[in-house]
């Protein structure tokens, strides 16, 4: 494809992304096509021969998007949102021209100064503690992630390295020594990373990847699926009693389920209990909820975890207006992740890295090379300004609200499980005998009931089956639920 060739079919593209955006409220959410259904439709084998624009582009209107389930649809109101909006293209479009896995600064300085940049400009506009800046007295800062997947494995890392490190160095062993490295997997094997069980599989995962135990702290329908002190207390003294050594803590501002958030202040108590226990890593996973942060109203959440929390993460690419991938992570040191994943053979070195004057991003994640994300966030946080990004948070605050409020005024039909938050609904069908009964409505708390669960399975079913409007369906303390939540960047009053 030469350059006019780009212009034209650049211009049609365009044209087709913009008619998508248009049409996606019209379309059915969820896709009416049944496993295997693209196979048939592609060829067998690559083209020989070049094949033009057009013919590529129809094929994508034909073929793909009859496959697509639309995230950006107003209708979508499952799992979480995945926003993206013109700006986020616009950067998306401009990094993938300067394409430069920008590994470290020398690799292209803009890449690595706009992100650092542009991730101060996130940690005020959340008004995360002052410890997360780049410019701050703790050596804090934040980096790009391609997910909070990624962004909560690296940290779950770090934090094994480093509890590990002050283990072996309070032996008196010395780091880089024989003697060290065989006492390492000791240690290691002692580890355990903690959360609760309304954690995002992640944590999880994370500890699976850092090589360590991992054990959850249960949460109950009556504490609003929250992590509460006492239940994380129980789970740190059955630590210790198994002579094991927790180091690393997720907690979430809202969850996954329900979009509880976990008690940071009462927590943050426990943790002073013991000094074994001030040496753990505590991670905020926010990747949802975080945005709702830019809202000055909820910015007291930040405050409740001013001190002793070690990193934090939310994605900008749920409910900030910013597309796949943008997963913000903060650091209270930089030099926790730094010294974790520092690896540099000589083809890496160069003069700069080698002051140490400069941020080398691989040094902060798992991957080496990495993409230009921050253009498209520096692009939506100009295009929208803060108070665009806020009005957005409020808005779809809003329509959560409304939706609960309508769930509440059918208590005949519906009855709310867990506290509504940050756009949120979790409700469940009630059983209709119950209801003729008077059983049913009267108490705050929703008593377990299978003909309830099996009605509300159905019903959500039912719903994405019809395709019209995508929800989830999830069970939480044994209850089973329906989730509704609408925040995408096309989300409006008349679709709830
Ligand atoms: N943490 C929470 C609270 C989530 O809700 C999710 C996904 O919904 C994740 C982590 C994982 O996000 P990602 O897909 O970016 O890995």
């Amino acid at each position: 494809m030469d350059r006019d060739q780009f212009k034209t079919a650049a211009h049609s593209a365009i044209d087709d992304i913009i008619n998508y955006f248009d049409s996606v409220p019209e379309r059915r959410v969820l896709p009416a096509v049944e496993p295997g259904y693209l196979r048939p439709l592609i060829p067998e084998n690559p083209p020989d021969e070049p094949e033009n624009w057009a013919q590529i582009q129809k094929d994508v209107d034909t073929k793909i998007k009859p496959g697509l389930t639309h995230w950006q649809s107003p209708n979508f109101m499952a799992y979480f949102p995945a926003c993206v909006t013109y700006p986020s293209i616009l950067g998306e479009m401009y990094s993938a021209t300067f394409t430069a896995p920008a590994f470290n600064w020398l690799c292209s300085p803009a890449c690595t100064e706009m992100e650092t940049i542009v991730m101060d400009w996130v940690a005020k506009a959340l008004a995360l503690p002052e410890c997360f800046r780049s410019t701050s007295e703790t050596h804090g800062g934040g980096v790009i992630q391609n997910s909070a997947s990624d962004a909560i494995a690296t940290i779950i890392v770090a934090a094994r390295e480093r509890r590990v490190r002050e283990l072996l160095l309070a032996e008196g062993l010395e780091e880089g020594t024989p003697e060290y490295e065989d006492r390492k997997f000791d240690v290691q094997a002692k580890l355990v990373a903690i959360a609760s069980d309304q954690t995002h599989s992640s944590g999880a995962k994370g500890a699976l990847v850092a090589g360590t135990r991992f054990r959850s702290v249960s949460t109950r329908l009556e504490d609003n699926m929250e992590m509460t002190a006492p239940r994380l207390r129980e789970v740190l003294e059955k630590c210790d009693k198994d002579g094991l050594t927790p180091y690393h803590l997720t907690l979430t501002l809202g969850t996954t389920n329900t979009c509880a958030v976990d008690r940071f202040a009462e927590i943050k108590a426990v943790l002073q209990e013991k000094p074994a226990w001030q040496r753990i890593w505590v991670h905020i996973d926010a990747a949802y909820a975080g945005a709702s942060l830019v809202a000055d109203e909820w910015q007291y959440i930040a405050q409740n975890f001013a001190e002793g929390v070690d990193s934090f993460n939310t994605n900008m690419h749920k409910w900030l207006l910013v597309n796949f991938d943008a997963s913000v992570l903060f650091v209270r040191n930089r030099l926790d992740l730094t010294s974790a994943l520092d690896i540099t053979p000589t083809y890496l070195r160069n003069p700069y890295s080698d002051m140490g004057n400069v941020i080398d991003y691989r040094n902060w994640s798992i991957s080496l090379g990495r993409r230009f994300r921050a253009l498209k966030i520096w692009f939506v946080i100009r295009s929208y300004g803060l108070n665009g990004m806020k009005a957005h948070i409020r808005k779809t605050i809003g329509f959560g609200d409304l939706f609960a409020g309508l769930v509440r005024g059918r208590s005949d039909l519906f009855e709310i499980v867990t506290k509504p938050g940050f756009g949120l609904t979790v409700f469940r069908v009630k059983n209709p005998q119950a209801v003729s009964n008077g059983a049913s409505g009267s108490s705050d708390r929703v008593a377990k009931d299978d003909v309830a669960d099996s009605l509300t399975k159905k019903i959500s079913e039912l719903v994405n089956t019809r395709g019209e409007i995508f929800i989830t369906s999830t069970a939480i303390d044994g209850v089973c639920v329906i989730r509704v939540i609408s925040g995408n960047a096309l989300a409006e009053e008349k679709y709830i």
